[in-house]
């Protein structure tokens, strides 16, 4: 049976990091394809500095020429907050077949308790936890949670919900928030983000600073 990723996140903007583990996720697990999914107003961080149809035209951008990676803007059109409980729900009507595999990193696996209906995450669909080498596991619950639900392989995850998976994937140390402040003071992203989303960053002067915005015409 199939089964579709989801990968979701603030995107602000889509870096090298996010696309290179996204591409080992998809082709290590054989998915048949992971969904990036801009989150609209996410609700465990302050509010993105790029808009969200501009962080949804980045991602486009940056996986136009890879077959199985592809953009779901479904929390643009949602009104709200962006819970992934939610996105998980409208793709279990929209394929009934089909099995879920939500894609995290170990980080983010850490704090999936105060994530908004946690638990029918893990009824929804399977996890995916992106562990980079040296990524400290949590203590605690979690970690028992993780113990009593790890599947051994990757073809658990194409039955049922609720397995979860560790899959290792290259460390590359890039954030978000660095580009930002990167380019904030006048620095080029170059070769952290890809060459059409280094375009959009600077024809919409979203990251400039207040002063340079005005300059470029760019929106915020
Ligand atoms: P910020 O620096 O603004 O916090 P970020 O890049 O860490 O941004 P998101 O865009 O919200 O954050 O990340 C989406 C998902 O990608 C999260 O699950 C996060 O764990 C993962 N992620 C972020 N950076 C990397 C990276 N360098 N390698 C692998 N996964 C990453």
């Amino acid at each position: 049976m199939p089964v579709t990723g989801v990968f979701g996140g603030t995107f602000d903007p889509v870096h090298i990091g996010h696309l290179r583990c996204a591409l080992e996720v998809l082709l290590r697990l054989g998915l048949s394809e992971l969904r990036l999914v801009p989150a609209a107003r996410p609700p465990h961080r302050p509010a993105p500095v790029a808009p969200a149809v501009l962080r949804a035209e980045m991602l486009e951008a940056a996986v136009a020429d890879q077959p199985g990676l592809v953009v779901d803007r479904r929390e643009l059109d949602r009104p709200g907050l962006s819970y992934t409980v939610d996105t998980l729900a409208e793709l279990r009507r929209e394929q009934p077949g089909r099995a879920i595999a939500l894609v995290i990193g170990m980080d983010a696996y850490a704090g999936l308790d105060r994530w908004h209906r946690w638990e029918q995450l893990l009824e929804l669909a399977h996890l995916v936890v992106m562990q980079r080498p040296g990524a400290v596991p949590p203590g605690g619950a979690l970690a028992g949670l993780l113990e009593a639900r790890r599947l051994a392989e990757p073809a658990e995850l194409a039955r049922g919900s609720g397995g979860i998976l560790v899959c290792p994937v290259t460390a590359l140390d890039i954030s978000a928030s660095a580009i930002r402040a990167e380019v904030a003071s006048g620095g080029d992203p170059r070769y952290l983000v890809t060459d059409a989303v280094r375009r959009l960053i600077f024809e919409s002067g979203c990251y400039a600073r207040a002063a340079d915005r005005v300059a470029t015409g760019g929106t915020e």
